[in-house]
């Protein structure tokens, strides 16, 4: 017997318009007649319950799932309307048991998954749910973006806060509340790029080290 049913995990940088994809799917589906169910994390809390995509200057409804639950909510939802495609935004926002919660009612109820999210945190290492999710039979595919700074491809992130690229930190900034005062800016860059930034950057905070 075959696995019939699509995991896909669509993964993109920031700023790569993974919102405005997830909204076009969505679009698409619906004019085939199908019906969508959109989950998203409650760590994400920019926009509430919906996904919004500055690209395309739409938005739609989304189920917000609790950072605290197990998953069960993501369940009870597709058992009660009976989906036929569930589409999740920012998958690196939830948590691995949610994850695997999603997997597991691929199977169950026999229906599609499209997942949108980030690989790399800006401090380039994996997001626990993305590993997760390729771990729980997900297939991944990119949403491809350059490099702001080179012709390469992006697949990492630098994040300046303040102007002043930010060295270490947990990876998710989105709930701090310090953090969110202060001026952020992402840049989606290629591996080379990330890595010579930092370099610089080390070498700075060395020197100014040494002037004090
Ligand atoms: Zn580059």
């Amino acid at each position: 017997m075959r696995d019939l049913r699509v995991r896909d995990l669509l993964l993109g940088t920031m700023n790569a318009s993974k919102s405005a994809q997830l909204l076009m799917k969505a679009y698409n589906l619906e004019q085939q007649g199908k019906k969508v169910m959109v989950f998203k994390p409650e760590t994400d809390s920019r926009d509430g319950a919906f996904v919004i995509s500055r690209a395309l200057n739409d938005k739609r409804p989304a189920i917000v799932v609790p950072k605290d639950s197990d998953g069960s909510i993501m369940a009870e939802n597709v058992w009660i309307k009976k989906p036929d495609i569930i589409l999740v935004d920012e998958l690196q926002f939830f948590t691995e048991s949610q994850v695997e919660k999603l997997a597991e009612i691929s199977i169950t109820f026999d229906v599609d998954i499209y997942a949108y999210g980030l690989l790399l945190s800006y401090t380039g290492k994996m997001f626990d749910a993305t590993k997760r999710a390729i771990e729980s039979g997900f297939r991944i595919l990119t949403i491809d973006m350059s490099c702001d700074y080179c012709q390469n491809d992006a697949t990492h992130h630098l994040l300046y806060v303040d102007g002043k690229l930010e060295l270490d930190g947990s990876g998710i900034v989105v709930e701090d509340e310090e953090f969110k005062k202060k001026n952020q800016l992402y840049k989606s860059v290629c591996f080379s790029c990330f890595q010579r930034a930092i370099d610089v950057a080390e070498m700075e905070q060395i020197e100014s080290k040494h002037k004090k």
